[in-house]
Order: C-alpha cells, then structure tokens, then sequence
C-alpha cells in the first residue's frame, strides 16, 4: 500500500478522548496499526470500532499509565497481538492550575503522577520495542506530549508548567542518547486545544481566562495536532523534529 506508516505499530497513550484520540484515528487512517491505552474501556472499545470499521487495525487496553507493572503487561500484549512497537506517542496528561498558596497538594500530585511519572513508566515499557524496531526497520519514533507551556509563563500554571518543562527538557536528553539507534524523539508543544483537558480544571481565575481566550481566538483542534504528529512520524528517517510548537495563531 502507499500509506505512508503502512506496517508501522503505535502505541497511543490517552486515546480515549482529545488530542490522543483524534491523533490514534489519523494514525490507523495513515495505515499504521494502532494500540489505544487510557484507563476508560468503553471510549477506548467505540475508537477501536471507528477504526476497523474504517478499514484500519486497532487495540484497546485499558491501563492506568500510573501503575509501572500495567503499562509493562500492556507492552506485552502490544507485541504479542499487533507487533513490535516502532511508535509511541506519549500524551496522557491533566492539567490543575491554582494559586500555588492554595496548596492544592492532591492536585499538584496528581499532575506529578500522571505528566512524569506516567511518562515515564510509559518510555520504561515501551523503549525495548522502538529499539528493537529501529534496529530491524531503520527508524522508531517517541513523540512526548510536552506544552507550549514548558517555555511560556502563565500564572498559577507553574506545577503543569513544571511537568512540561521536564517532558520538554527530558525528551532534548534523551534524543542525544537514542538518536544513535535511529529512535527520534520529539517533544510537541500545543498551545490551547479544545478537549477535556479544561473540564478538570477547578480553579476559578483559570477558568475564566480560558473561556475568555476563546473570545479573542480560535482554539486548536485535535485534528490539528494529529496531523502534525502523523507529519513527524512519515518523515524520512534522517529527519527527527526536535521540537514542535503548535499554536492557535491569535494565540500570544
Ligand atoms: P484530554 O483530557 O482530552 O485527554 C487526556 C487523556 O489522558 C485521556 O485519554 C485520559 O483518559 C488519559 N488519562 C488520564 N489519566 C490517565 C491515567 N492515569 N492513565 C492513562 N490514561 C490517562 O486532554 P488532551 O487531549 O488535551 O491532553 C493530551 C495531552 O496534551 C496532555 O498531556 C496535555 O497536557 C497536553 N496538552 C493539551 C493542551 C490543550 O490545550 N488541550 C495544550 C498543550 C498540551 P482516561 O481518563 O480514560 O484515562
């Protein structure tokens, strides 16, 4: 076929809604086969229905990215079922701005949790099968979901901001480490997109500038970041996109 990732094995993290969901269904589109991991099954079951019947070849598995020993089960089943995985876009993450006095300590371990250590226990699952399939097929790609807000300031935003400046500055480390075995590593920094991630924020003052931003621009799409990621994945092999940043254009 002349799809351009025929034959390649995704693994999609935080595809059961938003950006990870839009961007599993345009990588089964793009001919790869494609596991979809987030914890909620019924979502998951319903994209992986969207995409058989679209022609495409897809996995759920339900797994919380938290639990280490899940994620390496998961792993499992990935090459066991579709393939050794030559991709891995790693995106779950949530997002709770508060003023740093509120010591919304729950939130600000929930967003540890989930953006690095899940993260983590993600590229720790996962890192034997890009190798290995970079090693056979001459390229593997891991693509990190950081945020345009590792590099940009925004008030009560600094815990999230934290985590993605770790994703950002941790994915730059790890390409000088995994370039050399023809793993790229891309670290995709998105400015405002319209998902859920904004309806598990609490925090009043942030809310309200959020639903004022979008009287001064039109929001990102998931689309839109899918189509980037399916870009950075089709590019030729000597071609690693370090770093990606994706904004709504009247977005400062
Ligand atoms: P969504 O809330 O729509 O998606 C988050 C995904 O993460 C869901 O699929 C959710 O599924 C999954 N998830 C949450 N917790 C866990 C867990 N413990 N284990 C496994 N999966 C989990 O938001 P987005 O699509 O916007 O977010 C995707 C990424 O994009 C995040 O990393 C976010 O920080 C980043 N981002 C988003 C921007 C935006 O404006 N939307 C801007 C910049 C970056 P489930 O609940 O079923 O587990």
């Amino acid at each position: 076929s002349a799809q351009p990732l025929t034959g390649r094995v995704a693994v999609v993290t935080g595809a059961s809604s938003g950006i990870g969901e839009a961007t599993a269904e345009h990588l089964a589109g793009l001919g790869a086969r494609v596991a979809v991991l987030a914890r909620r099954a019924d979502r998951l079951d319903s994209l992986v229905a969207r995409i058989t019947k679209n022609g495409g070849t897809a996995l759920a598995i339900a797994v919380d990215v938290t639990d280490a020993a899940a994620l390496r089960s998961a792993a499992d089943r990935v090459a066991a079922e579709l393939g050794t995985a030559d991709l891995l876009f790693n995106n779950a993450g949530v997002m709770l701005p508060a003023p740093v006095e509120e010591l919304a300590t729950d939130q600000w371990q929930r967003q540890i949790d989930l953006n690095i250590t899940g993260l983590m226990n993600a590229i720790g699952a996962f890192i034997p099968q890009l190798v290995a399939s970079a090693g056979e097929r001459g390229v593997a790609d891991l693509i990190n979901t950081s945020s345009i807000a590792a590099q940009n300031l925004f008030p009560t935003f600094a815990v999230y901001s934290g985590t993605k400046a770790y994703v950002t500055h941790l994915s730059r480390t790890l390409r000088t480490e995994l370039g050399a075995k023809n793993v790229r590593v891309s670290a995709l920094e998105p400015g405002i997109v319209g998902t859920e991630l904004q309806d598990h924020v609490t925090d009043d003052g942030a809310l309200q500038w959020l639903e004022g931003s979008k009287e001064t621009m039109d929001w990102l799409t998931p689309q839109d970041i899918a189509e980037t990621v399916g870009f950075i994945a089709a590019l030729p092999p000597r071609v690693n996109l370090q770093q990606v940043t994706v904004m709504p254009t009247r977005q400062p």
